[in-house]
Parts: structure tokens; sequence; C-alpha cells
């Protein structure tokens, strides 16, 4: 069976051709001229060596030569490896390296990493630049010159449904990165299904395109997701909270996707700023969305809120809150269509032992989501995927109705003298605190209890982050949850460390507290 990623943007540049596909500043790129486009790039790239099969590494910021790179790479029949823009050279490096390169697709801004990478791992680059931008390193041959010259290829070359169309690297939380290996299949069913529920677009919905194009939520449940639909993506470069509400209300966007720390922002950002986007809906994922923060945006932006749950290595989608279904704020709803969603023992690790509705356990997904495996990492893929079902590493608890929680990243959960306390429960309670804008909880050695509990919290303007707030969320906090759960430990910060698509790295947490105070734990 042929299948192709690509047939996502051709088909909507056929039913649509006039049709804006995505606004850039104040620049419209029709989808006629965004495939187009695409199909240029194809044959620059072609006349470059590129072919089937080869693997074509982006490095590409949230501008339009992202689509038109990625998809120019997919309808050559090529292997798009999408390469996180805020990496560091030697980084870079290891996945030109690791996933075997043909060439790297840079933009002129991130040449100098991109550059330096390319170069030690022997892969060939070609720089694309944006008007008035810097040539970044002379000599790079410019593929968006090249291909404004060239003769778009005809059509996009016939893929098996097997076939690989994406390696997406995790951002390698536990180790090295490894590339997760997604079909066609995989992208195109995902995008089908989700397109229809939950995210039900349609042909004139407008999106906010702030999420990063080179993770897969802005990718696929964004980008492809929206183009499958024929709908509009307005592109942003770099999310800031007052920006995207601007960009929101100037461009009439009616959809919103973002993960956590986005809704907190945008909320900061509507306290000063009384305007409000005519939002249909909004999309939440990729970490747990607090309820408070959850009610909040619902309330100040007079729209529902849905919260999903997915992975790199599911295509993203596992499950969401639908709108055929009751919304359940605090679960991420049930499993999309055509995939299974069970949960398993987590200790049980050689094989899946299924645990009843209401018991936690590891989060284990089958079925067209789930990738092809980790490119060239047989063990590692033995271990994730076993007898057809994903191991998410997340643990979970589905109740009678289907419904899904995510209780915590295995990894995340803090051991304090024997008891297993979920860093999101309690952060679901803190953030109702009134002082509290937004809060990640982490455990720190303790030379006792093993890990405490610490709450690392940006207070909401107007409120004096120092010990006397910090004693009051204490105090406030023991009133709330159980003795082992509340943390004893409160520490202020401006803005949290973000990795590449947005969510709060909780290792850096960790590494900066423990290295700011190591001879003298906190807590009693
Ligand atoms: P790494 O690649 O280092 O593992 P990552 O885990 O952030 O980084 P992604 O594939 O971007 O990789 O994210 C998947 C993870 O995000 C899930 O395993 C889960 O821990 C978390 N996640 C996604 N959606 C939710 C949600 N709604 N609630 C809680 N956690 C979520």
């Amino acid at each position: 069976m042929t299948l192709s990623v690509a047939a996502i943007l051709a088909e909507s540049a056929l039913r649509r051709p006039e049709h804006p596909a995505v606004v850039w500043g104040t620049r419209k790129i029709t989808y006629r001229e965004l495939w187009d486009g695409a199909r240029r790039y194809a044959a620059a790239l072609r006349a470059r060596g590129i072919g089937p099969d080869d693997k074509v590494a982006l490095l590409l910021p949230n501008t339009p030569h992202f689509p038109l790179a990625y998809f120019g790479v997919l309808a050559l029949g090529a292997i798009a490896v999408p390469v996180h823009a805020l990496l560091r050279a030697d980084e870079i490096a290891y996945v030109l390296k690791d996933s075997g390169a043909a060439a790297l697709i840079c933009a002129a801004p991130l040449l100098a990493e991109g550059g330096k990478a390319a170069e030690a791992a022997g892969t060939p680059v070609l720089t694309v630049m944006e008007e008035g931008e810097e040539e970044g390193v002379a000599g790079a041959p410019r593929l968006d010159a090249l291909a404004a010259r060239s003769t778009p290829i005809d059509r996009q070359v016939p893929r098996d449904s097997g076939d690989i169309a994406l390696v997406l690297y995790t951002s390698g939380t536990t180790g090295r990165p490894k590339g997760a290996l997604l079909t066609h299949l995989n992208v195109v069913m995902n995008v089908g299904t989700t397109m229809l529920s939950p995210f039900d677009f349609t042909a004139d919905d407008i999106l906010l395109g702030c999420l990063p194009l080179f993770h897969t939520f802005g990718q696929i449940c964004g980008m492809n997701t929206c183009f499958r639909a024929g709908a509009t993506m307005v592109l942003m470069p770099r999310f800031d909270g007052p920006g995207a509400l601007d960009l929101m209300v100037r461009e009439d966007c009616t959809v919103f996707m973002g993960v956590p720390t986005m809704y907190t922002a945008l909320l900061d950002a509507a306290r000063a700023d009384p305007r409000r986007p005519p939002l249909d809906r909004a999309f939440s994922g990729g970490a747990a969305l607090p309820v408070a923060v959850l009610d909040a945006f619902r309330e100040t932006f007079g729209c529902p809120v849905l919260e999903g749950y997915g992975l790199t290595e599911t295509s993203p989608v596992v499950a969401y809150n639908q709108k055929a279904w009751p919304l359940r704020p605090g679960t991420v709803g049930r499993p999309i269509w055509g995939v299974e969603v069970e949960i398993a023992r987590a200790e049980v690790e050689d094989r899946i032992e299924l645990v009843p509705a209401g018991e936690t356990g590891e989060i284990v997904v089958r079925g067209h989501n789930v990738m092809a495996g980790y490119l060239n990492r047989p063990e590692a893929t033995a271990e994730a995927v076993v007898d057809g079902w994903f191991r998410s590493g997340d643990l979970g608890v589905k109740d009678n109705e289907g419904y899904l929680s995510v209780v915590d990243r295995k990894k995340d959960v803090v051991l304090r003298g024997g008891y297993n306390v979920y860093p999101r429960e309690v952060e679901d309670v803190l953030a109702r605190h009134p002082a509290i804008a937004q809060a990640a909880v982490v455990g720190l050695p303790h030379p006792v209890h093993g890990e405490e509990v610490c709450a690392v919290v940006r207070a909401h303007p107007g409120n004096a982050p120092g010990p006397a707030l910090g004693a009051e969320i204490v105090a406030w906090s023991r009133d709330r949850m159980a003795p082992y759960k509340y943390p004893r430990r409160v520490e202020f910060v401006d803005a949290f460390p973000l990795g590449p698509s947005g969510k709060v790295l909780k290792r850096e947490l960790v590494a900066r507290l423990s290295a700011a105070d190591p001879d003298n734990p906190p807590g009693d």
C-alpha cells in the first residue's frame, strides 16, 4: 500500500489552492505556494544527490522554511530528521552521526552551532535565509535560492505505508537521545484520527503555531493536522505570553495548542491585556496541566481546554479529552480511535502484565501509533516494545469508564521515607495557592528520608518571594496534604529552565538546588 506524509500538503493544495496555509508576519502563504515551494526544495535536493530513504536533518526554527524543507524532503521519498533548534554543536553532531544524515538544512542564524556540528560529522550543509538575515557561514550553498531556480518535481515519490518518514529524537532525559522511527502510516493515521477528534479541525480554523515545529507536538499535532484540514497556521518564531496573546487577537486565532507553561504565560499576559482572541478551543499536552490553570484559562479565554497525552514514540497522540464525551479535567481523556491503552505492572519488565481499572501502573500503548523502533538501538527497542505494547515510562491509572490519568513519570516519583510522592499531585494542589503562578515539585537528596519534597515556585507579581512567603506556603500545604507529601522546602525562581518544547526541565532544577546546598539538606 502506498502512502505518504507529503500527501497531507499535496491534497490540501489541490482542494484549497488559494487558502492561506501559513501566516508569517505580514505574509500569507497559500497552499498552492507552499506545495509549489516544497516541490522546488525537493528538486533542488534531488539535484544535490538526495533521494528516497536518505536522511536529511533540519535545523530550523519556526519560519516558513520549516514546512518547505520538511515537505520537500518527504516529497522526495527521503526521511526528515528535525533537530531541536536549541541544541549545541556537540549535540547536533551526535544526531547527524547517529542518523547518518546525508545533508543538514540549517537556518542562517543557527549556522554557528549547525556549521560546527556538520563539520565534525562530515555532513554537507545547505542553508536557508529569511529576508534581512546575515549569511551565517560564507560558502554554504543556499537551498532557498537553489529552489527558487528549480522546476518543481511533478509529484511526490510514492512510499510504502511501513517506510520510515521521520526520525524524531527524544530529548535524552535518560541518557543519549534516541531516534524514534516513525512510519508514514504512524504519522498519517495519527493526523487523520486526531484531526476528527479530539482536535475537530475544520478548514476555517486558524491555529497559533507557537509550539516548536521540530518537536512532535507542534509538528504532527499542530502543523500536520492543520494542513490536513486545509486550515491556517499563524507561525510564531519564539513563544512569549504577551506576544502570543497579541498575535492571536490580530490574526483571529480559533485554536490554541500548547504545553502547560504556555498556559500560565498566557494567563499572566491576560492580566495586563484585556483583549481576547476568538478562541473556540485549546489543547494542552506534553506535561501535566494543573486543573486550577485549566479552569482559569477557560474562564479567562471563554473556551474549553482539552488535555491529552502523547509521546514522541507514539506519533504522538495516545489519549485525549474529546468533545464527544464529557470532559474530565485532571484526566487525559480516553484513547484515540484505534489505539489501545492499558496499565501494566511497572515492576514486571520482561513481559506485560495488565492490571485492572483503578490500579496504578505503567501506561502501555498498542496500535497504529507505535513507532517502528529506535534507530540503531535494537536493545532499547526490545526494552520499550514488549509483545507489541509500547512501555511509556509513565505511571497512570484508568477508571471504569476508560478515562486515563497520568500519575507521573516513573523517574520523577519522589521516594520520601518509604512513601511514593507524585510531584504532579502536589503541583495540582499548589496551583490553587493565590500567590503561586507556577510550581514544579522535585525530590532532593535527604540524609534521613532519602528524598525530600521541594516546591520550586514562581510567584504572581505583587507577592514578594522570600522566607516569609515560603513558610506560609509550607503551612498552607500542611493543611491540605498528607504529612509525607507536603513540600517542606520552597524555593523561588523568576523563570523555570525549559526544555526545547517548553516543558519545565526538572532534572536541571534538581541539579541547581542540590549544588546550591550540598551539605545542608532542607526539611525536618
Ligand atoms: P525525553 O525524550 O527526554 O524522554 P520527553 O519525555 O519530554 O523527553 P516527549 O516525547 O516530548 O519526551 O514527551 C512525552 C512525555 O511527556 C510523556 O512520557 C509524559 O511523561 C509527558 N506527558 C505528555 N502529556 C502529558 C500529560 N498530559 N500529563 C502528564 N505528562 C504528560
